[in-house]
């Protein structure tokens, strides 16, 4: 996609003068006909968090393993540090990796687990105690140096095996679905925790995740991968408000997909009111807008007390039913019909009780035109609309 691919080099071009800590350049890989990675071009900072997210079978642990060595590509090159490293072997490439599984050694000590690697290269006795201590203090495990690995938690684990990759000091660390295995409360807190351990380290991880909230949580930049590419690349807030597609709109999140046409630049839906949606990356090309986004959260229900509506520019307005209340206790979610046999998603914050809204209740939908986005029509299967479009009446 050529804008998002502009989005990427400008911002690389712009912020670094070092050469970028990964590149990929049109890298392909097949196998026996399944394009796993198809024509992938990507571009990682020094320093950068970055989380490559997306749906069981898009390519993520692929794209991985070639930047670790272990999978070469079909076509295509892989720089790390400027350097070109598409046919070096895993030993000889300035990454590690940390697996969902651990792999820890079970039968060697905390401390020898993480040393491992520092032996191996023949370091200095006195620089590995420093920089395994230093390791343990900087992952929560300084104590832990004695215990047998296979004695901890799977929090403990994992935190052990961030420590012996990280000990290495690599260039980049390759993380697929590391928090996998733990359960969601421990991974909320390991979310925390990584960040902050990345930010102290100053290391450039690739973060491979199916998780959106675990990608926005974490990614300083995050791509959205499907099948094999992805179809959008940014800042987690701009990706989510602003999205490129619609399979990024739905995969970062509920989303209401409003349907309309373009009347001389003018947005209108399917009963001909106008609607505005924030500039964006389709501005140039109205005529290709197929739909307007609009997360639940943004929109506001009052109750439609019959007078007319009045919109300001600033706000798009809709006129529904509620069919559905889901009360939640801090949230309630509504469903509603529109007056073109739409459903619309609301998710409201329960300030007081006059806020809710009950099945039945006539309601006026409104939502700052800034928090609507531009669509292109789906690609792939024809979504076929609930009514006919009419044509504007005014
Ligand atoms: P993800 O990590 O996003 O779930 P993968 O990179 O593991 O996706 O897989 C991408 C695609 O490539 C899938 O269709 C998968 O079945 C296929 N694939 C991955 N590894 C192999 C392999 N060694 N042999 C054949 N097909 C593979
Ligand atoms: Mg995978």
């Amino acid at each position: 996609m050529s804008t998002t691919n502009a989005e990427v080099n400008s911002s690389v071009e712009g912020s670094t003068q070092s050469p970028a800590a990964v590149r990929l350049e049109n890298v392909t890989k097949e196998f026996k006909g399944i394009v796993a990675v198809d024509n992938l071009t990507l571009e990682l900072a020094q320093g950068e968090f970055f989380a490559l997210l997306g749906p069981s079978g898009c390519g993520k642990t692929t794209t991985l393993r070639m930047v670790g060595g272990f999978e070469q590509p079909s076509s295509g090159k892989i720089f790390l540090g400027g350097q070109d490293i598409t046919w070096s072997p895993p030993y000889r490439r300035d990454v590690n990796t940390v697996f969902q599984s651990y792999a820890l050694f079970p039968h060697l000590s905390v401390y020898d687990n993480v040393a491992f690697g520092l032996r191996r290269k023949g370091k200095d006795k006195v620089d590995i105690k420093r920089l395994v201590e230093e390791h343990l203090e900087i992952l929560g495990l300084g104590g832990f140096g004695p215990r047998p690995a296979t004695q901890l938690s799977g929090g403990q684990q994992q935190r052990v095996a961030l420590a012996r990759a990280l000990v290495n000091q690599p260039r980049v660390l390759l993380l697929d679905e590391p928090m996998g295995a733990l359960d969601a409360k421990i991974r909320k807190t390991m979310q925390v925790e990584l960040k902050r351990i990345q930010r102290e380290v100053g290391i450039t991880f690739l973060y491979v995740t199916h998780d959106q909230d675990e990608a926005m949580a974490l990614g300083d930049r995050i791509a959205v991968m499907h099948g094999g590419r992805y179809e959008d690349l940014g800042a987690p807030q701009r990706v989510y408000d602003e999205p490129a597609t619609q399979f990024v709109a739905e995969f970062l999140g509920a989303c209401n997909l409003l349907p309309v046409t373009s009347d001389h630049g003018q947005l209108r839906l399917p009963d001909g009111a106008a609607i505005g949606a924030r500039p964006g990356s389709m501005v140039n090309s109205p005529e290709l807008i197929a739909q307007v986004g609009v997360r639940p959260e943004k929109m506001l229900l009052q109750r439609d007390t019959g007078q007319s509506a009045t919109s300001t520019d600033a706000m798009n307005v809709v006129r529904a039913t509620i069919t559905t209340t889901i009360y939640l206790g801090a949230t309630s979610e509504y469903e509603l019909t529109t007056p073109w046999g739409g459903h619309l998603h609301i998710l409201a914050q329960n300030i007081s009780d006059a806020d809710r809204h009950g099945p039945g209740d006539q309601v006026i939908v409104t939502w700052e035109r800034d928090h609507g986005f531009a669509l292109p029509a789906a690609v792939g299967p024809q979504r076929v609309a609930s009514t006919e479009i009419e044509e504007p009446t005014q």
